[in-house]
């Protein structure tokens, strides 16, 4: 049985690999080029503290999608021989005042675990400032991942199941069982009446090249953030503006990033980044991931994921993947 998915982001791309693997005949049509946006885009934090503050549904989904995303890797590289980076270096998360410092104290949803640092422990593990840091703690679960790595691999598993890929192929509207994973744009195909809008929320990226290993761990402040790959290639973000579809380098923001950068990691960060970038988020009207069978059509939604469509790709394939079997059958 044919199955049609619009948009082959890293959502498109691991719904299409599950589903080559239950046995459907599957065509990804995107756009534009394959994994071209907001997936290329993305940092690739696996971090449900920094992102979950209360506990819910997509909470425990994304502390789910954490846990298993090591074996959603090694199944990957098996398949494909395509190397990933992936490690579980874990996240200092920074005070630098009383009003944060309660902050980071308060009780977190299930599933997420913090232990305490000192800030002195804090400072041997990563080049934080030498002072005005009032409080660290450590997540020590919480991973990176490069997500044109995952994309790559991606691309190459559904290679070998016959996935057929097609680039510059838009969706206008659904004809046949369709998956809509096209992010930020899915309320621009016909048919979805009802649904929740899809919109972008821009963000800036700052990239410096590094010493190995000169980042261990993920480090936050807020909504700042930087992590290293395993090359030394670090990046520090992000910003947000919603609505906003140009992709643009906007130098004013850069400067804030960049001085954001210097308060939070002065010894690394202090110079101009080598690369700067921006992307589309995937924004959804319900404020969560719209991840959904539409009733009575062979229609499955599966966008929105906003900051966190790296960290829920394995999840929201096999949520995908269960109802489109429960509905059609296997393939
Ligand atoms: C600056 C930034 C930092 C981020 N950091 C992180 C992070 O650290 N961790 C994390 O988990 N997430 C992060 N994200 C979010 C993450 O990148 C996204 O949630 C994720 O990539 C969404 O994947 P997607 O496949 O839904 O969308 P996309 O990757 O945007 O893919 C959608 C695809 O659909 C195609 N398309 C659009 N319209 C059509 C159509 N009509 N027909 C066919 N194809 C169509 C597009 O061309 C595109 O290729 C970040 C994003 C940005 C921008």
């Amino acid at each position: 049985m044919r199955v049609e998915i619009a948009g082959a982001g890293i959502i498109g791309l691991s719904i299409a690999w599950r589903l080559a693997q239950a046995g459907y005949q599957v065509v990804v049509r995107d756009a534009g080029r394959v994994a071209g946006e907001s997936s290329w885009a993305g940092a690739g934090m696996l971090t449900p503290a920094g992102e979950f503050h209360e506990d819910s549904r997509w909470t425990q989904v994304a502390v789910q999608s954490l846990a298993e995303y090591g074996e959603f890797v090694e199944e990957l590289t098996l398949a494909t021989g395509v190397p990933i980076d992936f490690r579980v270096c874990g996240t200092m998360e920074l005070a630098f005042n009383d009003a944060e410092k309660e902050a980071l104290d308060q009780p977190r949803p299930d599933g997420i675990y913090m232990e305490e640092l000192t800030v002195s422990g804090a400072r041997y593990f990563a080049p934080i400032p030498t002072s005005g840091v009032r409080a660290a703690r450590w997540f020590p679960n919480e991973a990176v991942v490069d997500p044109r790595n995952v994309c790559e691999a991606l691309v190459a598993a559904c290679g070998k199941l016959g996935v057929e890929i097609r680039e510059n192929d838009r969706v206008e509207r659904c004809e046949g069982p369709t998956v809509i994973a096209s992010g930020a744009w899915a309320s621009q195909i016909e048919g979805l009446n009802g649904a929740p809008r899809a919109f972008p929320v821009k963000g800036h990226l700052l990239g410096y090249h590094c010493k190995k290993e000169s980042l261990p761990p993920i480090v936050r402040h807020g909504h700042h953030y930087a992590l290293q790959r395993e090359n030394g290639f670090t990046i520090f973000g992000s910003d947000e503006q919603r609505d906003v579809w140009d992709k643009e380098v906007e130098p004013e923001r850069v400067e804030a990033l960049k001085a954001a950068a210097l308060m939070l990691l002065p010894r690394l960060l202090n110079r101009d980044p080598d690369l700067v970038w921006a992307g589309l988020r995937p924004g959804s009207g319900i404020g969560e991931p719209v991840v959904e069978k539409v009733e009575g059509k062979d229609l499955w939604l599966a966008y929105g994921h906003f900051r966190n469509g790296i960290l829920m790709a394995n999840t929201t394939a096999r949520m995908i993947t269960e109802s489109v079997v429960a509905t059609l059958g296997k393939g």
